[in-house]
């Protein structure tokens, strides 16, 4: 599984909050996913990082 954050972030930054081993904020202020398969261990944080973006800029390759 990977991620992927797509233009309709607005960098409130709640997904590298609840999972910054998979996301991170950019210095252009949006989030940014890690190209890497996510790690077992974090893979329900990254989901509910994905579920919990306010505008639904998280996706998949699920
Ligand atoms: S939660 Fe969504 S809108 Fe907020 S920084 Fe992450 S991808 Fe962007």
């Amino acid at each position: 599984m990977k991620y992927f954050v797509n233009d309709s972030c607005i960098g409130c930054g709640l997904c590298a909050m609840a999972c910054p081993e998979v996301f991170e904020m950019t210095d252009a202020g949006i989030a940014i996913a890690s190209k890497k398969e996510v790690p077992t261990d974090v893979l329900d944080a990254a989901a509910q990082a994905q579920s919990g973006c306010p505008v639904n800029a998280i996706e998949n390759d699920d």
